[in-house]
């Protein structure tokens, strides 16, 4: 027989549907009275605790987060609608890699509950439910290919990619050791397949608070995670920008934008960015202070450089390295070289 999914498992596991069709029936359809009620208020708490946690704390860290605040739910319903919460926060502040951090915070935390037998509630049939509904089902250790591919995009180790896996008539073989990672990763990826919800500006806006806290908080953990400014550790294409503006050449607008939003996420203060184009012959400081803020958040929104393939298709992708190969944007580049310079390098 089939296990039940109660109250409390919905709670920890609310990527499933009954979850699901739960929030999509709750107060949460109204979500300006709910916003306004006591009950809304503990509720956008919890939500932005749980985008906090998210964003700040590194993804080694998080099972003994869960074990220190989470093993214990005290209230299932609020639980549920926390994750709902988070979801609409996390739309609101509409930043990918914040969105990427909450999908993988809540696969981890449901990984967690799946293997947390000892409080006695979970089980291995639970576990096995789970992965049936989320299509999770290996044959005679196998996955199919495209499921696994799936799973697997985010996950690093060399072991895990198809070319050191043995793969036959559209299936890989998986090893009973590597099923927890599996479903792990199968959750992240029916999370993050669900999308998030659309949420009207005015609803964004009685968040504002909580919505501005948290933004500030990912940008500090965002420059902490970059480490210090470091030059040399600059993209090919960022260099040669840099390098045509000492040298005297007007940058294309699309250049001046990829240059200052990428300048600006990894930390330089509008002062230090319009030092930069100090050097250019056209410099004009009014000019540049009204665009430098601008693109650094001042209109309220804050840009991010460009893609490789944005780059590319303006004529700003030069130089490329062996670096370039593995990423898909100059941040990109530039966090890759911060964590390991050495691997950077291809050396
Ligand atoms: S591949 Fe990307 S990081 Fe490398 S030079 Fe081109 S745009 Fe810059």
């Amino acid at each position: 027989m089939r296990p039940a999914f109660d109250e409390k498992d919905l709670a920890r596991y609310p990527f499933l549907q009954e979850a699901q069709a739960k929030i999509a029936g709750s107060e949460l359809n109204n979500l300006e009275t709910f916003l306004s009620s006591e009950y809304g208020g503990q509720t956008i708490e919890l939500a932005a605790e749980r985008v906090e946690a998210a964003i700040t704390i590194p993804p080694k860290g998080l099972d003994a987060y869960f074990g220190e605040f989470h093993a214990i739910i005290p209230n299932a319903q609020k639980s549920l609608y926390a994750y709902g919460m988070a979801r609409v926060i996390a739309s609101c502040i509409n930043d990918r890699s914040v969105i990427d951090r909450l999908v993988m915070f809540e696969a981890r935390r449901s990984m967690f509950y799946l293997m947390s037998d000892d409080h006695g509630e979970t089980d291995e049939a639970k576990r096995e439910e789970v992965a049936r509904r989320l299509g999770l089902e290996l044959r005679d250790g196998t996955a199919p290919l495209a499921t696994y591919v799936e799973m697997v995009s985010v996950l690093r180790e060399p072991g895990w990619r198809l070319v050191n896996r043995e793969v036959k008539d559209g299936f890989v073989r998986v090893f009973d050791s590597e099923i927890e990672i599996l479903l792990r990763e199968r959750i992240r990826v029916v999370i993050r397949s669900r999308g998030l919800p659309q949420v009207p500006a005015e609803v964004c806006s009685l968040l504002a608070p909580a919505i501005e806290k948290l933004t500030a908080v990912h940008q500090g953990q965002m420059l902490r995670d970059l480490g210090p400014i470091d030059e040399s550790r600059y993209p090919p294409c960022m260099a040669a920008l840099i390098l045509a503006l000492a040298g005297g050449a007007n940058l294309t607008h699309m250049g001046r934008f990829a240059l200052t939003a990428f300048l600006h996420t990894i930390g330089l203060d509008v002062t230090q960015i319009v030092e930069v184009y100090q050097r250019a012959p056209d410099f004009d400081i009014q000019k540049t202070l009204y665009q430098v803020e601008h693109i650094s958040g001042r209109s309220g929104t804050e840009y991010t450089p460009p893609s490789c393939a944005t780059m590319e298709t303006n004529g700003l992708c030069v130089r490329r390295d062996a670096l370039c190969e593995r990423i898909g944007g100059p941040l990109g580049y530039y966090r890759k070289k911060k964590v390991s310079p050495s691997r950077a390098e291809g050396t």
